[in-house]
């Protein structure tokens, strides 16, 4: 996968560049003028890539706070829900108690009722209703039967009245011992449900920052984008001053064909590519060849000419480009330095840059493109 990954050249730099390089002339001070542009752009570019950076840092660690405050959230919640059953238990236990406060202050007073109809009873009888009684008796001991008899219905129903009114007491003292409980409970689960929603504005705060963090990065990219369509007029102004002011001068002697711009290093990791993948559809381009070669190996230029670019280029990072004249340029990119300046003219063979990975590139390579006319052609046709 890394080795994969290792001299991937972004297909938009070739975007980008292609419209840069129609055959590079002079014009010197307008055309450094443009490349100052460049790379104030450029800057600007990388600024707001860093800033994105540090925004995405700033972001990861709100996110992983936003986790942790999550968590806690999630364990509130588990509290107030635990709290809110034992209250639901309460609440069904005091509705039960209700239930049978109610049943037992209903016999009490049927029971009261009943004593009391019987003394009415009594009463209305006067003294004769227990005098019929008991001068019914047929004997001393029968009179003490009846007396007892009477003494007891009286007593028997006075005991009963007395035993309802103490359960209805101990069931009325039951139902305010719940009817507290029930009250300390719900201020226990108003306080859980108080603590949820403070944790739920933090959370919601901590939400809100990540928000802003991801409408930042939207900022800066559409900084970025609005950077790299500058730098494509600019190019475009570029190009526009090359093909006002010509330059027929051809500085090789031979057919044009190519030397290798790395000596030492044969091996081609990436070829030249133009295709539409069969698979995604999608235009498949890079735009030149790709030679492994260790930091700081010398990239000599291909073939006779004039330095038209010596600086950083979006994706290619550091870049020579080399008017060889007759409409034919050469591109090296992905340089640790540059060392032929813009201007310079170079003999085939000599030193323009040393070898690197910078810009759009995750290993040490030269990016070789040849362009006729101002397009991308396959470098191997000339070599
Ligand atoms: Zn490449």
């Amino acid at each position: 996968m890394k080795k994969m990954k290792k001299y991937i050249c972004a297909a938009l730099a070739a975007a980008v560049a292609i419209t840069a390089i129609p055959t590079y002339s002079t014009s010197a001070a307008t055309i450094s003028e443009l490349q100052q542009k460049r790379k104030n752009l450029a800057s600007s570019t990388e600024k707001a890539k860093q800033e994105i950076q540090s925004i995405k840092n700033k972001q990861l660690s709100a996110e992983q706070e936003m986790e942790a405050m999550d968590k806690i959230l999630n364990s509130i919640q588990a509290e107030l829900d635990a709290a809110t059953e034992d209250l639901n238990i309460l609440t069904a236990q005091l509705a039960a108690a209700e239930a049978e406060l109610e049943e037992a202050t209903r016999k009490r007073d049927e029971q009261f009722e009943l004593l009391g109809s019987r003394m009415r009873f009594l009463q209305q009888k006067g003294s004769t209703g227990y005098l019929e009684i008991l001068f019914e008796a047929e004997s001393f001991s029968d009179l003490f039967l009846r007396m007892q008899y009477v003494n007891d219905i009286m007593g028997y129903d006075k005991e009963i009245l007395d035993e309802l009114q103490k359960t209805q007491e101990t069931i009325q003292a039951k139902k305010k011992e719940i009817e507290e409980n029930r009250a300390e409970q719900e201020e226990v689960v108003k306080l859980q449900q108080k603590k949820l929603e403070e944790q739920q504005e933090v959370v919601n705060e901590k939400k809100a920052l990540v928000a802003s963090y991801e409408n930042d990065v939207k900022k800066y990219e559409q900084m970025i984008a609005a950077n790299e369509k500058a730098d494509k007029e600019v190019l475009n102004q570029i190009a526009k001053q090359n093909s006002s002011s010509s330059s027929s001068k051809v500085y090789y002697t031979g057919n044009g064909s190519l030397g290798w711009p790395v000596p030492g290093y044969s091996r081609v990791s990436s070829g030249f590519v133009t295709r539409t993948s069969p698979i995604t559809g999608r235009t498949e381009s890079h735009s030149g060849l790709d030679i492994p070669a260790a930091y700081g190996t010398p990239i000599v230029a291909a073939e006779a000419g004039k330095v038209t670019y010596s600086g950083w280029m979006n994706g290619y990072g550091y870049t020579i480009i080399i008017n060889h004249g007759g409409g034919l340029n050469t591109l090296y990119g992905h340089n640790s330095s540059l060392v032929a300046k813009v201007g310079q003219v170079v003999s085939r063979g000599q030193t323009v840059a040393k070898c690197g990975s910078t810009g759009w590139s995750t290993g040490n390579h030269c990016h070789f493109s040849v362009l006729k006319n101002g397009a991308y052609v396959n470098p191997s046709n000339y070599l």
